[in-house]
Parts: structure tokens; C-alpha cells; sequence
């Protein structure tokens, strides 16, 4: 059987275009070398409890807003989606002094004015910068021509150079920039990435209760509803080319199977991995993707509580360093001075937490010398080692969430080397490739490659989170469908 278009990998994007173009119409099959769907979505449970891995919270869920548009499409809408709170959905701790992130971007600016009052007006500089972002981001499905939209402002600055022109308090520029462990900040980053994304959780933030894993199931479930194909355990080995374009997919080194299309949601140099002969890939163009610098990685402590620690609807960011735009360029592995904790939604009223989870940046060079070990076999060193870093969180974070020491029930850990074993992300990276307003065109890859019938998508390309990947996939099914299509689906005209 041939189909239209074979995917591999069910991260967000996967899935996300395997509905668009079941849609369409399109026969497609969408193949997950894991055993569970989702990617960065999955969830896993110990002992009876579900935690999250690479999902948290996201923003702009509001009717109307642009997340909301884009999963009210996804017919999404209907998870259990749980709104985080309004006079505070993100708690920034720096230093010990709390600041509050208000929902609403009139309110937001309101609240930081108050502790700022000098800085009045260039909040309002920064907040009218963010707010011109969100408020277009879907004038990028008028342009198909990359190159053109590349040349906005909001890309062709950085959000550091923003900053510092815009707000001449440094505390304050390291409060905004304080959730930022959403991203990797580094003096690089474009302005577009940090306004996006931070615009958009001003607008609003939620939780999902139960887990990130219901929105890769239910979007499955719509792809099989509507006739196509998702498989787990379907890992792709191989992509066979012939003349001069893929003809088909093998899967787990024995099956063979034909499409028109391949779409990629796997990172890059993943995929041209598995092209492994080919008289189009140029071995230039290989080493250039191959060379591309990205994200830092993190170390994920998944704690089970016992009964005592309030839950909080908010998340709190918590630094113990004012170096907050270029914390992971230092030592990762033997300091732990940021860290970002996330509560799980408990079910019921209870007023009490069941699990957080701890993330903190951590680069590949930290967990490097055990790369290449299976999955709890990686030796009693490394097991070493992730103690010691679980215990700097817990020091960290216990100075803010009061008896947490005495209300760990279990404790799961991960590190860079967990998420590029689970999602074959190069060297583990959280958001994929870095992205740099210097230069846009090598780091903000488009949906094309060399091969005129392999596409990528996901967070390696224009934007990396929900909402990022997401507005991605439109970009990676209009190659197929045309960009006038995608905004009559999404009801952009
Ligand atoms: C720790 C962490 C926390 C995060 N928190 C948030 C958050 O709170 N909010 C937010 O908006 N974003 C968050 N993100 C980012 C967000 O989760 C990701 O940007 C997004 O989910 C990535 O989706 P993706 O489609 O690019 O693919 P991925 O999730 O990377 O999935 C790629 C898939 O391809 C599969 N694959 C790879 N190779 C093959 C192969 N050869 N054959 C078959 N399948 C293959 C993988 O197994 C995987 O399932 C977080 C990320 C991390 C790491």
C-alpha cells in the first residue's frame, strides 16, 4: 500500500500535521519508534502516579487568543484545561524577593509599574513590542516567502539589545526576563522567539490536568477516526532514495513502506541520518545542519509528595544569580542556582500538591561521557551524579516551598541523556536547534529540504514550544496543501 504522506515521529508536530492533512483528505500513516505517542508530550507513571515530561503549562488558550484557534482546529478544546492564576501565574523569586507575572497584558504592566514605578513608561515601550507580536502572529501565513518574513523587525533584532534599550533597570530586565527558562537566552536569541512566547502566557496560562499525553492521544485518535495510520514501536531506520527523491521508509530495519510525501518530525540531523545513501543530500549541507548549535538540555526531578506542601496554581522561577541571560553557559553540573517548579493539578479539591516536578538547564556536556549507555544501565557514577544535582534542586527549591525536604514521598530524575534516548533530540537539547537573529537563515530552518518529497516539522524549526510547533506545522502543510488552504481552515479570511 502506498500512501500520501508517512510521518515520522508523533511528537506535537507529527501529529498535529497528520490531522491537518487527514483533514485534507490525505492517506496518511504516522510512525513513532517509541512505545508511547508524543514526543516531549509523554507522560509516565510510578507507583500509581502520571507525571509530566516535557509539557507544563501554555498560553494564549483563552477564546479567541491564538493558541485557542489553533487547538479549537485541532479540535482540542475539550481536554481538561485548567486556568492558572489570573493575579499570578508565574511566580519569579530572584534572589529571594518575589515578583508577580499578572495575566492580562494591561494588568501585567500595571503590576510591575507598581514595584517599578520609574520604569513606567518603558513598560509600556515593552509590553506595546510584545503585544505587536502576538497580535500578529498569523500575518506569517501571508507571506509563503521565508526570506521575506525574516526581514521583520522582531527578527532581525535580539531580544537581549530589546531589552536593554527598552528597560534601564537591571533588575527589572532580569525579572521579565525571569520565566525565560522557557527558552535559552543568550545574546543571540531573536526578539521574535522571547516576544512570542512571553506574549503569549500574558495573555493567559494553563495547566492540563491529568497530563501533556491527552493531547497526543486525542489528536491520534482524530487521525484514525478520519482513516489514517499511527503506530508505536514503528521506528524509521532507513529513508531510501531514488531518483532524486525518497521513495520509501524502512521500518525497524525490515519493513518497507512507500509514500508520496515524508514529513520529518524528528531533529534534522536525525533525519538526514536516515537518508543513509543519497546523491542529493551534499555532504556540505549535511555538515552545515550538523554544525548548527542547540539548546541546552535539562535535568527533570519528577517528585511524588506526601500529603502537606499547598498546591500552588502558579509556577515559580526561582534564581539565586542575577546572570540570568547566560546561566547555561556555566557550570550546569556541579551549580544549580535556577530552577523552574511546576505543580501537577491535583485531582479532586484537594488543597494539597501530589507531585512537582523541578527543571533546571542542563548542557550535554554535563552528562557527555555517558552518552551511548542504555536506559538504567549507565553505570553507578551517573547515578551518583544525578543525586548530587537532584539534591542541589531540592536545597534550592526547599528555601521557597516550606517542610519539602520531609514531604518527598518518590523521586524520578532525568537528564539530557533520558530526553535524547526517548525522543532521538540531538545531544538531548530541550527545544532543538538555537535559534540566532544574526543568523536567521541558517537557524530557522523552513520546512524544505533538499529532497523534494522530505519535509521537516516541529520545534527545530521556526519556534519551539506548543503554541510554536503548532504555528510550525501550518508551515509544513501548506508545502502540500498550499498556505491559501491552511487560512481557509483556519478561518484566517
Ligand atoms: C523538559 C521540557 C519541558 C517543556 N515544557 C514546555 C511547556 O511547559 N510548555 C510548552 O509549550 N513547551 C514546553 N516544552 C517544549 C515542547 O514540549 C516541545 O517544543 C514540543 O513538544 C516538541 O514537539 P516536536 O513536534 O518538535 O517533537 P518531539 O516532541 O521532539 O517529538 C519527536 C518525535 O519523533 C520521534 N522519532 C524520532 N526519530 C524517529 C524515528 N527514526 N522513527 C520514528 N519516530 C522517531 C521521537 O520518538 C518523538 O516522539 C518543554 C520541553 C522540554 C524538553
Amino acid at each position: 500500500m502506498k500512501y500520501d504522506v508517512i510521518i515520522i515521529g508523533s511528537g506535537l508536530g507529527g501529529l498535529e500535521c497528520g490531522y491537518t492533512l487527514s483533514k485534507c483528505g490525505m492517506n496518511v500513516c504516522v510512525l513513532e519508534q517509541g512505545d508511547a505517542l508524543g514526543g516531549c508530550l509523554q507522560t509516565f507513571k510510578r507507583k500509581g502516579t502520571e507525571f509530566d515530561t516535557g509539557f507544563h503549562y501554555v498560553g494564549a488558550l483563552d477564546e479567541g487568543q491564538s493558541l485557542w484557534r489553533l487547538f479549537d482546529f485541532f479540535q482540542l478544546m475539550d481536554l481538561p484545561w485548567h486556568r492558572l492564576d489570573k493575579e499570578c501565574f508565574d511566580e519569579i523569586i530572584l534572589n529571594g524577593e518575589q515578583f508577580k507575572f499578572v495575566s492580562g497584558r494591561a494588568e501585567f504592566e500595571k503590576e510591575l509599574a507598581s514595584r517599578f514605578p520609574k520604569q513606567k513608561d518603558n513598560l509600556k515601550k515593552y509590553m506595546s513590542t510584545l503585544a505587536d507580536v502576538g497580535d500578529n502572529i498569523f500575518k506569517s501565513f501571508d507571506t509563503a516567502d521565508a526570506v521575506d518574513f525574516y526581514q521583520k523587525p522582531a527578527f532581525v533584532n535580539s531580544a537581549y539589545d530589546f531589552l536593554n534599550e527598552t528597560i534601564t533597570d537591571e533588575k527589572l530586565r532580569n525579572v521579565l526576563a525571569g520565566t525565560s527558562l522557557k527558552m535559552e537566552l543568550h545574546a543571540n536569541l531573536p526578539l521574535y522567539v522571547y516576544a512570542q512566547i512571553n506574549d503569549s502566557f500574558i495573555q493567559s496560562a494553563w495547566r492540563i490536568e491529568g497530563g501533556g499525553q491527552q493531547i497526543a492521544e486525542c489528536l491520534a485518535n482524530s487521525i484514525r477516526q478520519m482513516g489514517g495510520t499511527v503506530r508505536t514501536k514503528a521506528k524509521v531506520t532507513e529513508l531510501v532514495e531514488k531518483e532524486g527523491k525518497l521513495s520509501c521508509a524502512v521500518v525497524n530495519g525490515e519493513e518497507h513502506m512507500e509514500a508520496d510525501t515524508f514529513i520529518s518530525n524528528a531533529h534534522p540531523v536525525a533525519t538526514l541520518d536516515m537518508v543513509k545513501e543519497s546523491q542529493v543530500l551534499k555532504k556540505i549541507y549535511r555538515k552545515r545542519i550538523a554544525g548548527i548549535p542547540n539548546t541546552f538540555g535539562m535535568f527533570t526531578a519528577n517528585i511524588k509528595l506526601k500529603e502537606g506542601i499547598p498546591y500552588l496554581n502558579r509556577n515559580q522561577f526561582i534564581y539565586e544569580t542575577n546572570n540570568i541571560w547566560d546561566y547555561a553557559s556555566f557550570d550546569t553540573r556541579h551549580h544549580t542556582d535556577a530552577a523552574l517548579v511546576s505543580y501537577q493539578v491535583p485531582t479532586g479539591n484537594s488543597p494539597y500538591a501530589t507531585n512537582i516536578d523541578i527543571l533546571t538547564p542542563m548542557n550535554w556536556r554535563d552528562v557527555e561521557q555517558w552518552a551511548g549507555t542504555k536506559v538504567m544501565r549507565r553505570g553507578e557514577e551517573y547515578e551518583t551524579f544525578k543525586k548530587q544535582k537532584l539534591q542541589q534542586c531540592i536545597s534550592l527549591v526547599s528555601k521557597h516551598i516550606k517542610g519539602l525536604e520531609d514531604c518527598v514521598e518518590n523521586v524520578y530524575t532525568s537528564t539530557p541523556l533520558s530526553y535524547a534516548d526517548y525522543t532521538s533530540t540531538y545531544e538531548g537539547s530541550a527545544y532543538g536547534i538555537k535559534k540566532d537573529y544574526q543568523k536567521l537563515v541558517f537557524t530557522m530552518l523552513t520546512p524544505r529540504t533538499p529532497l523534494p518529497n522530505l519535509l521537516l516539522t516541529g520545534q527545530n524549526l521556526n519556534l519551539h514550544g506548543v503554541l510554536g510547533v503548532s504555528m510550525t506545522s501550518f508551515f509544513t502543510c501548506a508545502e502540500i496543501l498550499g498556505m491559501d488552504k491552511i487560512k481557509d481552515l483556519l478561518k484566517l479570511r
